[in-house]
């Protein structure tokens, strides 16, 4: 089973003369660069000229440079733009990155797929918060911090892996523990959790429970509550306490009836394939291709489900909730954003 490392694995004084490239300041990079930047190391926001977040990251008091300029600078360089852009910023960034630098992602996709390849004198890491990015700043405030992922690579310099963990130290991440593990292995569970089970799964799950309701004749509002607004319940208990918690918390008549029926709407063959697809390129192949080609089917994709009866009556039955967002608003204000 794989290895988790925590404060006591990390030495952040491995890095602490280092600077470092933060290329991107959205949702992983403002995090990433306020949380290195608190813990000490010298950070260089890298960013296009015409960005709309230079005054945001200059005013929260980093330096920001464009992304050439930030990773000529700096030691360590860490790509935290979106994922079908990093071939492009890879490109323009490629020279600052000398012998026995590192190239560190908190995605495996570009490496794994040989969009982007690197020289062999440069390491190439990996540290990736479990977590949006939001969460993995505002629980470093809070002295804590989220899960995280770390790979290596490419060991040009022997110093990768204790690198990499000073680094998911300094972000927090090994606080609450940080699992190594591969690029290969991270890019492909995650597409495949998030295909087959997270995003894909439960929306089609969602949608064909909705549909069957409705088209039998039953209240499409009934049919919304049902099959998607009481997911987050179920959900929850499973976060808080697996699969057991859920079963214990709910009726014995939905606990037989959900252990003897649920195996019927799951297609296994089904999810082999998407697990082979992702295993042998097919699926990344044709993401390269509908980003190239401007997103034909991924247009169409979305304007279908945005259509669909369940974001209608979703969207005025949400209406009634609006109690629910303001209490949470006002609970999870972060205090940097
Ligand atoms: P975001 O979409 O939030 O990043 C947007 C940032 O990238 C913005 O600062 C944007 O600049 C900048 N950017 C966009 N295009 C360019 C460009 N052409 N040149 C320079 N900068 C550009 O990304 P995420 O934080 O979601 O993802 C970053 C990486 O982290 C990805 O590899 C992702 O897979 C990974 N990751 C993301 C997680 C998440 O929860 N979001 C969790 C774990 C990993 P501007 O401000 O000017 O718009
Ligand atoms: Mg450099
Ligand atoms: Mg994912």
């Amino acid at each position: 089973s794989a290895p988790v490392y925590y404060d006591d694995d990390a030495d952040v004084s491995t890095i602490e003369t280092e600077t470092v490239a933060v290329l991107g300041y959205g949702s992983q990079g403002h995090a990433h660069a306020l949380n290195l930047n608190d813990s000490g190391i010298d950070v260089i926001v890298g960013l296009r000229e015409d960005s709309d977040s230079w005054a945001e990251a200059e005013d929260a008091g980093l330096r920001v440079e464009t992304p050439d300029v930030a990773a000529a600078a700096a030691d360590r360089v860490v790509m935290l733009v979106p994922d079908t852009i990093q071939p492009a910023v890879y490109e323009a960034i490629k020279d600052g990155l000398e012998a026995g630098d590192t190239l560190q992602f908190a995605h495996g996709f570009n490496i794994h797929y040989g969009q982007i390849e690197p020289d062999e004198d440069v390491d190439v890491t990996m540290v990736a918060p479990k977590s949006p990015g939001h969460l993995v700043r505002r629980t470093y405030e809070r002295g804590e911090g989220t899960p995280g992922l770390m790979a290596v690579y490419q060991d040009a310099t022997g110093n990768a892996e204790a690198e990499a963990l000073a680094y998911a130290k300094a972000l927090g991440c090994t606080r609450a523990g940080v699992i190594g593990t591969t690029f290969q292995e991270e890019v492909e569970t995650d597409l495949f959790g998030e295909q087959a089970v997270l995003c894909g799964g439960v929306t089609e799950m969602v949608k064909a429970g909705f549909e069957t309701l409705v088209d039998a004749g039953y209240a499409p509002e009934m049919a919304y509550f049902e099959c998607l607004n009481e997911l987050k319940l179920i959900v929850d208990l499973m976060y808080e306490g697996g699969n057991m918690e859920m079963w214990n918390s709910v009726s014995d008549t939905a606990e037989y009836g959900g252990l003897t029926r649920g195996e019927e709407v799951i297609n296994r063959e089904g999810m082999e394939e998407i697990l082979e697809d992702v295993q042998n390129g097919e699926f990344a192949r044709e993401w390269i291709n509908e980003n190239q080609a401007n997103r034909p089917s991924y247009k169409q994709y979305r304007a279908a489900e945005q259509s669909h009866q369940v974001e209608q009556v979703g969207g005025e039955l949400r209406k009634l909730f609006a109690w629910d967002d303001e209490e949470e608003a006002s609970e999870e204000v972060p205090a940097d954003d």
